[in-house]
Parts: structure tokens; sequence; C-alpha cells
């Protein structure tokens, strides 16, 4: 099954696309720890639950990044008039062979929203990769609006998933496809490979001329 987090790594890399598809990345980030500590926090259980559930679920925790997200994370008090329905809840369509984890269901003025927490707020509106999740979910799950909450920043902001934009998912949702088959799209050399777990096997790992259409 193809999840939320291979097309968004597809717009990091393509490769890494293909390589998380594959073989997996077991590598502990500040965004999944930012989202734990929201998640614990809504729910009034504090940060040593969020280290719990952290510890569960993932085999290479970094004690270093776990503190950096909490220093850093800011939890907003109108987050308080946004009423919690459910939490961490996974979608999936056979159709598209797609499922994604929303991180919370929330209500609004009688408007069932799904909400996702991100890290630093763009300047306006929402990053290209959040439209994208917007669109995903709207594909999923019919609900077109998602809330996107900043959580470095504490803004929370919507993400419209209009025509385009379920468009655009629908065109990425086939790319992954290309990929699920087999195909080994292109290097994209960025600052991202410095750090990048694949790096090794991706030098290595020759182009083909297939690759030059993902
Ligand atoms: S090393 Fe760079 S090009 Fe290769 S998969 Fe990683 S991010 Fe992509």
């Amino acid at each position: 099954m193809i999840k939320l987090s291979h097309i968004l790594s597809y717009l990091t890399c393509p490769r890494l696309a293909y390589y998380r598809y594959h073989f997996g990345d077991k590598r502990f980030s500040e965004k999944q720890a930012v989202r734990e500590i929201y998640l614990s926090l809504r729910r009034g259980f504090g940060v040593e639950w969020a280290k719990q559930r952290i510890l569960a679920m993932n085999e290479c925790f970094e004690e270093e990044i776990y503190r950096n997200a909490l220093k850093k994370l800011v939890l907003s008090e109108y987050l308080k008039e946004l009423k919690s329905l459910d939490w961490d809840v996974v979608f999936t369509s056979k159709e598209l062979e797609v499922s994604l984890v929303v991180d919370e269901i929330v209500e609004f003025n009688g408007e069932k929203f799904p909400l996702f927490v991100s890290l630093n707020a763009p300047p306006e509106g929402v990053w290209f990769p959040d439209r994208i999740k917007a669109g995903i979910t709207a594909l999923i799950t019919k609900m077109n609006r998602s809330m996107i909450y900043y959580a470095y920043s504490g803004e929370l902001r919507i993400a419209e998933a209009d025509l385009g934009i379920r468009r655009k998912a629908l065109k990425l949702i086939e790319r992954l496809k290309m990929i699920k088959k087999g195909f080994l799209p292109e290097r994209n050399e960025t600052n991202y490979c410095k750090g990048c777990s694949f790096v090794e096997d991706c030098k290595s790992t020759p182009e083909t001329f297939a690759s030059k259409f993902l």
C-alpha cells in the first residue's frame, strides 16, 4: 500500500520515495516528536506520555531530537475552540491503493476537519506539501478542507483541496504506482542528499532510460 509519507517523500526527491517505499526508513525525525508531543498535550496526558509513545513506536529514538521539539512546540490557547473527535486515524482507499494517518479529526463551527501537525509556517498560506496532504486526504476521506497546525509558531491555517490540487495529488499517486512496480527515478541532488539515509545506495545505483519519466 502506498502511504501518504511516500507521496510526500516524492516531493523531496523522487528517488527517496523509491527507497522509502521498497525498504522503509526507521530514522526518528523532529516532526514525529512534535506530532506525538502535540497529541499527548491535547489529550492532557503530558510530555512524559508522548515520550513513552515515541519509545514504543520508534526503534531509533534520539533524546536530542525529542528535547529540541519539546523546546520549540507552542500549544495555542485557541486550540481549545476545536472539538477533538478522534486522533491518529488511519484511512485507506483500496481503489487508490493509498493509506494515510490523520493526526486529529476536529470539529469547528459544525464542520469536521482533518488536522495535521507541521513545524514552521510559511509567511502566508500553507506549504505546497501541506496542500498535497490536503488533496490526498480529500480524495480518500471526501473532507475537502484540512487544518494545518504549525506547531513552532502556534498558527492554524486552512489547506483547501481544490480541483487543481486534487489533480496534482492524483498525478503523484500515479508516480508512486510506477515506483511500486519497480521503476527507479533519477537522482535529484540537493542539500537533502547530505543527510539522506540512502546516499550510498543512491550513488552506486545507475539511472536507466525509464528513470527520466518519473
Ligand atoms: S541521496 Fe539525494 S538523490 Fe539520492 S535518494 Fe537521497 S535525496 Fe534522493
